[in-house]
């Protein structure tokens, strides 16, 4: 499934898992950051288009390293040459593609990456029901 516009690769995939349970998950080479102001929108947004509601300062968000020569990073989850922009891992903690070479802004300031994740966090699921289709299409 893809959800990154204006990326080339039909690869592109903001994937999720639901591997982890209730103990944080911290990517390894992953940079935790402070979500920024617009991210409190994006996460009011979905809550209003989902009907669902979750505590917003229960996620940790974390920058993971693209691959070298991609614009996100390998998806831990999916066949290999598979790459995400973002990914969601169970109870909740996001990952977000850095900023490398070829995608030189990196995907924290993406809303349709961020807002994915932010769907997965809230359904509490990897799957992606008929609210992705809806809310973040
Ligand atoms: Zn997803």
């Amino acid at each position: 499934m893809t959800h990154v516009r204006s990326l080339p690769l039909a690869a592109a995939l903001v994937c999720a898992t639901t591997a982890g349970c209730e103990t944080p998950f911290r990517p390894k080479d992953g940079v935790q950051y402070d979500p920024p102001p617009i991210y409190l929108q994006w996460w009011s947004s979905v809550e209003q288009c989902s009907g669902r509601r979750g505590d917003f300062s229960r996620v940790l968000w974390y920058e993971v390293p693209s691959a070298p020569g991609m614009w996100g990073f390998a998806c831990p989850n999916e066949p290999p040459g598979r790459y995400c922009t973002g990914e969601w891992h169970s109870p909740h903690t996001i990952m977000i593609a850095a900023p490398n070479e070829v995608y030189p802004g990196g995907h924290r300031y993406d809303s349709v990456t961020v807002k994915h994740e932010m769907l997965h966090d809230l359904t509490q699921s990897g799957d992606h029901g008929p609210l992705f289709a809806r809310c973040v299409p």
